[in-house]
């Protein structure tokens, strides 16, 4: 097991690659990425129900989100002032298949397709993640978008 500050998945396979290791030795031992960020936890005494937009309510609409429990940061004594008083993690796994095996020791497109698709599901992914979150109000959606983007 190891650690590597990167922005994705697909970032830690650019990683590993760009460090010279070679792509047959890099499918045959790794198994899995995991990408981690933390979210501040929202405060429990003082925060209060977000107010959203009518562009976000259909967005969430549109997508089957329950938006019901959405909370924003407020600040409290308690809290500091902040809103916020502790943190939770959000992951996106990449489990290597044989498929991703073989395009790894094999396919000359992958680091192309590392940098832009790659790094783009893995953002996505990371904000699927963190939305839940949001939904039963756990974190904000300004929290999500300053960590996730
Ligand atoms: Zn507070």
């Amino acid at each position: 097991m190891a650690t590597i500050h990167c922005d994705s998945n697909a970032g830690a396979l650019i990683r590993l690659l760009d460090l010279g290791i070679s792509p047959i030795l890099l499918s045959s031992s790794l198994s899995a990425l995991v990408s981690q960020r933390l979210l501040r936890v929202l405060c429990n005494r003082c925060k209060k129900p977000a107010k959203l937009t009518r562009g976000l309510i259909e967005e969430f609409e549109n997508k089957h989100i329950d938006y019901s429990r959405m909370f924003k940061a407020v600040g409290c004594k308690y809290c500091g002032g902040t809103g916020y008083y502790a943190r939770t993690a959000i992951c996106d796994i990449l489990v290597l298949t044989d498929e991703i095996r073989a395009d790894i020791a094999s396919n000359e497109g992958l680091l192309r397709h590392l940098r832009t698709e790659g790094r783009r599901k893995d953002r996505t992914n990371l904000r699927k993640e963190g939305l839940k979150k949001v939904a039963l109000g756990v974190t904000s959606l300004e929290e999500l978008k300053r960590v996730v983007g």
